[in-house]
């Protein structure tokens, strides 16, 4: 059981799992998930989300 991470597929209820939603409809079941923030900027690079300002990705917020 838990919740499989975004970018690895690891349990992340195992580590200290961040959770980050797209918009504030979002429901907690369509974030994503990461272990930590090392998955997060991992995937982040891997689909270079942070490529581009039309992006407006901000994990901070
Ligand atoms: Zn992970």
């Amino acid at each position: 059981m838990g919740t499989a991470c975004t970018y690895c597929g690891s349990d992340v209820e195992r580590h200290d799992p961040v959770y980050v939603t797209e918009g504030e409809n979002d429901s907690a079941d369509r974030a994503r998930k990461f272990c930590n923030y090392a998955c997060l900027s991992e995937y982040i690079d891997d689909e270079n989300l942070t490529a581009g300002s039309a992006c407006e990705w901000n994990p901070q917020s």
